[in-house]
């Protein structure tokens, strides 16, 4: 299992993630790039995201590696 992850301290708030692919990505009021949570996520969109993120800041990472604590 993996999700998708923005490294927010390179994130530009360009919105171009939110506009491949909404049904993961939304951006707050307050401007911030936001993952919604989600049991499975559709990899091709996150992956279509990932491709056109201009600040290269989205990330797949592993749910299992969080969950081992390390
Ligand atoms: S595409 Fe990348 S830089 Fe643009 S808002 Fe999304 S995460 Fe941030």
């Amino acid at each position: 299992m993996a999700e998708p992850e923005v490294e927010l301290s390179e994130c530009i708030r360009c919105g171009v993630c939110a506009e491949v692919c909404p049904e993961v990505f939304v951006i707050t009021d307050a401007g911030y790039v936001r993952v919604i949570s989600l049991h499975d996520y559709p990899e091709d969109c996150v992956d279509e995201a990932v491709k056109h993120c201009p600040a290269d800041c989205i990330r797949w990472t592993s749910i299992d590696y969080k969950a081992g604590g390390l």
